[in-house]
């Protein structure tokens, strides 16, 4: 919730084949946001739309509305009450501070064809400002799919995962540098956002299906499966 207590709710996808992209950000009516998201990859030529251009145009493609109220559980209330005081007790100017805690929701897949997609949904930080927009619905920051490397999907302080260009960032590094998916998650999450004092962490999977889980803080709730079915879940960061 933001700071006036409305939901307003961010998603992207990304298709690694094409480079194709579409982007929803602080919409408030859209029941899956994420499907806003792949609407607008699929049947436009923009890539991001926002607030009530991006609702009206999720009403017009025939997706399930919602009031915003939908979104407003007890517990955001109680989140939102809890850093409304935190701020003030700090004295804070700035509302997005790291007392928030994180909510995104993140996957990226390799098909069977060698295609990689990613996709990213989030309310972002509790207590927002009015209007701000996080990284989710930023390609190359939130969110990045290209067949030549990986698929990334992030969570975390959003503003320094725009600031580092992250996901696009690790893509970088494999594409320029040749390093391995775990190697140049590491670099980005471990040692560039977090020297400028940002915390969260990426999901990604490289072209071969080999993944990186790579976060700056102490738990990430995460899980990976194989065409198995093999399931592996993890909450903590030393698992
Ligand atoms: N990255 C999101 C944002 O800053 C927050 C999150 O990951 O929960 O909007």
């Amino acid at each position: 919730l933001d700071e006036k207590g409305e939901a307003s709710l961010d998603a992207s996808f990304m298709s690694g084949k094409n480079l194709n992209a579409g982007a929803v950000a602080g919409v408030k009516k859209i029941k899956n946001p994420i499907i806003a998201a792949y609407s607008v990859m699929k049947n436009t030529p923009q890539v991001l739309l926002i607030s009530e251009g991006a609702d009206k145009f999720a009403k017009e493609q025939g997706l399930h509305m919602v009031d915003n109220s939908y979104f407003i559980t007890q517990r955001r209330k109680a989140q939102l009450l809890k850093n409304k005081n935190l701020v003030q007790q700090k004295n804070k100017k700035d509302s997005s501070s790291s007392i928030s805690k994180f909510g995104t929701v993140g996957c990226v897949a390799l098909d069977k064809n060698g295609n990689l997609s990613a996709g990213t949904s989030t309310g972002g930080r509790s207590n927002k400002k009015w209007g701000r927009v996080g990284d989710v619905p930023i390609i190359g920051a939130g969110n990045y799919a290209n067949n030549n490397t990986c698929a990334i999907s992030a969570t975390g302080w959003g503003e320094f995962f725009i600031r580092n260009v992250v996901a696009h960032d690790i893509s970088a590094l494999m594409e320029y540098k040749g390093l391995k998916i775990s190697e140049a998650s590491k670099i980005v999450i471990n040692e560039k956002v977090a020297k400028l004092g940002g915390d969260g962490g990426v999901i990604g999977i490289d072209r071969n299906g080999n993944i990186a889980m790579e976060m700056n803080t102490n738990g990430m709730y995460r899980a990976h499966m194989n065409s198995k079915g093999d399931i592996v879940v993890k909450i903590y960061s030393d698992e």
